[in-house]
């Protein structure tokens, strides 16, 4: 006998098949022009929106119901939600004048390609799963090694092969727990206590995150200090010297973090060199390239990653700068793929089938750390097959091309300092105090180049190809390090720090300038610049510097957008100096 609840659960069934409402052709396309027509109308608009979101927290509260509706509402009335609600909430990523931390790059090959995935909504944890989503992941993975210039070992016709996850942090759990299994399995568990993780100051804090995860002491995290005598890239030295300390007292290194473009300032580390070093120690190198790495589909970058064939693993975010938004698109590639799938696999009952045992296909559950994934390689091919590589090389080279610009009229002030090298797309300054403006400025540049670019240049590393970027960039890593590190805990374990004198510090501390009160100067230009509505822009702490960042990368950021932030941004200086 049926009780009620069966006989309910029917009726509602029932009604659905019926409807067919959850799927029905003629209404999805209805609904489906009027999402299409409502995003062509906000790009349209976008440059209309304040840019930082004037909402206060909590807004939403106030204007949406506190629980779900009984009875569904059709499309149009929510819309009009989304205007009214949403839309204020928004700090508009995509208005030209979006400058703010990376900006993520949107293309419409990806908004579409991203519809088609969900609208196959397939579930591609092994090749049966999926077999086109896991070929297409696994084709161009390899397009994409080809195209930036990655080694071989890293194609699937290597050792290697790449896979799609969702964050750099994710690519860093998941090569770390390879080689920490790896390591365990030949010292014994008991070892891992003295496994040591290596990064700078500058690496991204997924590494700590990351580290945490997979069980790696906190005190074993040596975040090396950098400085702008290196232009905040990791020395060399001072890895070598911190990993023979290490090994003197009874440690296990473990794991290196390199960075190709770190987030604060674009710096980057020597790969070669260090790669070399880790070497010699058994280190597995991985090198975090979220944001830089889409540089690389242009030659005239790739002096940067010189090395990139002694490392263990490359990632980048396609979802940043390389036109594969939003966000869960970083791609990963390993030099050996049995290192990552011995630690990563999972095996159930349900899961076993014909394809998988054989063999000879991919299962890529077996290389991230969910067993369910998305089928991210469609919108990365479409990517790649709407604009191709030159479309991807003019993306970028504009963008570079537009910092440029911006940096020239920075530098063309006075009032202003470039206070990093500019490598990418990505321009750091600072204003500087009134009374030190001219001097500080006169001993910044010598024929156009900033004094830290040629101190870098003077002390040893140059780029394989002899020029990196634009700008025919050589930059040194050889200087003698000095023996400075903390933990990832706060420690300061070492010190001798030598601090870089001619970048910050002639108007940040020495000549009456006073740090804190540039720093707030700074602080007080950033919040103006952002108040305006017009500019969005992000600040980073370089040696305890307030710097603001200025990154190009919104794709409907023209020049005339880049001179109209540098009109808002001089505008606002102007008027807080005079105060
Ligand atoms: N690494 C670098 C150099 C970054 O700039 C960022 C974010 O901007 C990350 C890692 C974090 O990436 P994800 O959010 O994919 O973990």
């Amino acid at each position: 006998m049926m009780n009620e609840e069966t006989i309910m659960g029917d009726k509602v069934l029932g009604n659905v098949c019926l409807d067919n409402k959850f799927l029905d052709p003629v209404e999805f396309k209805r609904q489906g022009y009027m999402i299409i027509d409502f995003l062509s109308d906000y790009y349209a608009r976008v440059h209309e929106y304040p840019i930082l979101s004037q909402v206060e927290p909590g807004y939403l509260a106030r204007h949406l119901s506190s629980s779900a509706p009984r009875e569904g509402e059709p499309l149009e009335n929510l819309l009009e939600d989304v205007t009214k609600f949403i839309i204020p909430g928004l700090t508009h990523w995509q208005s030209p004048g979006f400058f703010g931390y990376f900006p993520s790059s949107l293309s419409a090959a990806t908004v579409l390609g991203e519809s088609l995935s969900a609208g196959f909504s397939v579930v591609s944890f092994n090749w049966q799963s999926a077999p086109a989503a896991t070929e297409l992941e696994h084709l161009v993975m390899d397009w994409l090694a080809q195209a930036m210039g990655l080694p071989e070992h890293f194609l699937f016709s290597g050792s290697g092969g790449g896979v799609i996850l969702g964050s750099t942090c994710e690519a860093i759990v998941c090569t770390l727990v390879a080689v920490r299994d790896q390591v365990l399995a030949e010292r014994g568990r008991i070892s891992l206590e003295k496994l040591v993780v290596y990064c700078s100051d500058q690496t991204h804090c997924s590494l700590q995150k990351a580290a945490r995860i997979v069980g790696i002491n906190p005190n074993n995290v040596r975040v090396l200090r950098t400085t702008m005598e290196t232009a905040m890239g990791l020395s060399p030295t001072l890895l070598r010297e911190t990993i023979e300390a290490d090994v003197d007292s009874g440690h296990i290194p473990l794991y290196l973090c390199a960075t190709i473009g770190t987030t604060s300032t674009t710096a980057v580390d020597p790969v070669l060199p260090l790669c070399k070093i880790a070497k010699e120690y058994g280190i597995w190198v991985h090198v975090d390239a979220a944001y830089a790495g889409a540089t690389l589909i242009c030659p005239e970058y790739r002096g940067f990653s010189a090395g990139i064939e002694f490392a263990n693993s490359f990632s980048f975010n396609a979802h940043k700068w390389f036109l594969c938004t939003p966000a869960g698109c970083c791609c990963l590639w390993v030099k050996d793929q049995e290192a990552l799938t011995r630690s990563l696999s999972m095996e159930a009952d349900y899961l076993r089938n014909a394809p998988s045992d054989s063999k000879r296909v991919i299962d890529y559950k077996d290389w991230q750390i969910p067993l369910s994934r998305r089928f991210n390689s469609l919108r990365v091919w479409l990517v790649l097959s709407s604009y191709g590589i030159e479309g991807l090389q003019n993306h970028i080279r504009n963008h570079v091309r537009l910092a440029k610009i911006f940096e020239g009229l920075v530098e063309e002030d006075e009032r202003f300092k470039v206070v990093c090298p500019r490598y990418f797309a990505l321009v750091c300054f600072r204003l500087l105090h009134p009374c030190l403006a001219k001097r500080a400025n006169g001993h910044a540049t010598e024929n156009g180049q900033l004094v830290s670019n040629i101190r870098c240049a003077e002390i040893g590393h140059s780029f394989s190809n002899g020029h990196a970027g634009d700008k025919g960039h050589s930059v040194s890593h050889s200087h003698a390090g000095k023996s400075c590190y903390s933990t990832s805990n706060g420690h300061t374990a070492a010190n001798s720090h030598a601090a870089a004198d001619d970048i910050m510090t002639p108007y940040a501390s020495k000549g009456g300038g006073g740090g804190e009160e540039i720093n707030k100067l700074n602080q007080k230009l950033v919040q103006s610049i952002n108040e305006s509505g017009r500019v969005f822009l992000t600040h980073a702490m370089i040696e305890g510097n307030y710097i603001l960042r200025f990154a190009v990368g919104t794709t409907t950021t023209k020049e005339s957008d880049v001179r109209m932030a540098w009109e808002v941004v001089q505008e606002n200086a102007s008027r807080l100096l005079l105060k």
